[in-house]
């Protein structure tokens, strides 16, 4: 990029996904003239919808749904878009047969006999009193022998499967412990979230990042590589060749703006095969897991999510674990972490010590797994450090 752009900001952003264009935004209101680079064709990071050929919109990196406790960010959120309340719905297919998740009851119903359904349930009564919910590591565990088959039957035609596609391992690799936060109902309620406020954009993320980023303050140029113009030496960190001491938010990867000089970050990435077809519905919710299907982890059917009425057409994503070295055209999606990536992130946090003017955030930058109101979250206590 030519060295004029370095005179025309007081505030560098690289990337415009959620935590760089809520940093963008909080930047401009301070007065702050703010460019962002991004070097997709188009604003909005992983969240980025549009409508497709058949007139339905979908999300181009997986499906996204804002849930949050937080009022506060709701009511961020609510200052740029309209926002419609939509719960969401997900579902596995069992051998053939569908059953809602978290599982529940229902699930129970559908893969037992009624007796040993009948049991199962009155056993989870008695052992978990007035509780709703039960992760399922503690049912593996349970000392009752028809809760213990209930969990192993999930475990073997759920979770482990899914699971091992999803990290591409083998089942047999997975430690149990890593379900210690997944739910079970212990009641017939469905809804994938328990979050206070459950939303979709009335309009589209499209739509909302455009009036998020719609300010006389900043500007987006699209198509640029920031980490070709960024350099480090002696302790200075150049742009364009220039010495550059104004604030710089970086939210792209933290190993690649190094030249990923203490080594690669893992990632999990996916592949999506996109279908439109000519039925009004394909599966029975938005997202549906298909643990026992040999390549494919889930499905998500855009006509769902929240439902669109487009005729007799439907559109779904196919999503494919890959990993993410192996691809070139794959994008980071899922960091993995271990204590050996968490080493060699901590050498880039420290990196990113030596420059007082660099703030390195959001989903890459952080190399965790952030939810949208996680990032929007770190994004505004990032813009309170800077100012
Ligand atoms: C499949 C999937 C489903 C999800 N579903 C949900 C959900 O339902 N609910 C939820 O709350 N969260 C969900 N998330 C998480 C959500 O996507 C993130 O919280 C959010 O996108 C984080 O925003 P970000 O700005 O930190 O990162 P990103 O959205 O990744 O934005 C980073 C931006 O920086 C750009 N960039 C990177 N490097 C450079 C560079 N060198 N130069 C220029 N630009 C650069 C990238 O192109 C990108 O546009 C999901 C994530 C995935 C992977």
């Amino acid at each position: 990029m030519e060295m004029e752009s370095n005179k025309i900001f007081d505030i560098l952003i690289v990337g415009s996904g959620l935590s760089g264009a809520v940093i963008a935004r909080e930047s401009a209101e301070k007065g702050k003239k703010v460019l962002i680079l991004e070097r997709r064709d188009h604003t909005g990071g992983n969240m980025h919808d549009h409508v497709n050929d058949a007139g339905i919109l979908v999300h181009d990196y997986g499906p996204h749904t804002f849930h949050t406790n937080d009022q506060k960010l709701i009511n961020y959120m609510c200052r740029f878009a309209k926002w419609q309340e939509y719960r969401l719905t997900c579902g596995a297919k069992i051998n053939g047969q569908f059953t809602p998740t978290p599982f529940n009851f229902a699930t129970i119903d559908t893969f037992f006999s009624k007796d040993k359904a009948d049991e199962i349930k009155l056993a989870l009564g008695r052992e978990y009193p007035g509780k709703s919910m039960v992760s399922i590591l503690k049912l593996l565990d349970s000392s009752i022998t028809c809760i213990r088959e209930y969990a192993r039957f999930l475990y073997d035609n759920d979770y482990s499967l899914y699971t091992a596609k999803q990290w591409g391992i083998s089942p047999t690799e997975i430690d149990p412990s890593v379900l210690e936060r997944v739910p079970v109902r212990l009641n017939y309620d469905t809804g994938y979230f328990e979050d206070a406020y459950q939303v979709m954009p009335e309009i589209s993320y499209n739509d909302f990042f455009h009036s998020l980023l719609d300010h006389p303050n900043i500007m987006v140029k699209l198509r640029v590589d920031a980490n070709d113009d960024i350099s480090f030496k002696k302790n200075k960190m150049f742009f364009g060749g220039e010495v550059l001491q104004k604030p710089v938010v970086y939210t792209g990867a933290i190993d690649e703006l190094f030249t990923y000089k203490h080594g690669r970050l893992p990632y999990r990435s996916l592949h999506f095969e996109w279908v439109i077809e000519e039925k009004e519905s394909f599966q029975e919710a938005p997202v549906v897991a298909y643990p026992q299907a040999e390549e494919y982890t889930r499905i998500t059917e855009y006509t769902k999510l929240p439902l669109q009425k487009v005729g007799n057409r439907t559109a779904y994503a196919v999503e494919f674990p890959v990993d993410y070295q192996k691809r070139d055209s794959a994008e980071p999606y899922y960091p993995v972490i271990t204590a050996a990536s968490q080493e060699i992130y901590m050498r880039y946090r420290e990196e990113v010590l030596r420059y007082p003017n660099l703030y390195v955030c959001g989903r890459l930058g952080d190399f965790r797994y952030y939810n949208m109101d996680q990032a929007l979250k770190r994004a505004l206590c990032v813009a309170g450090e800077i100012f």
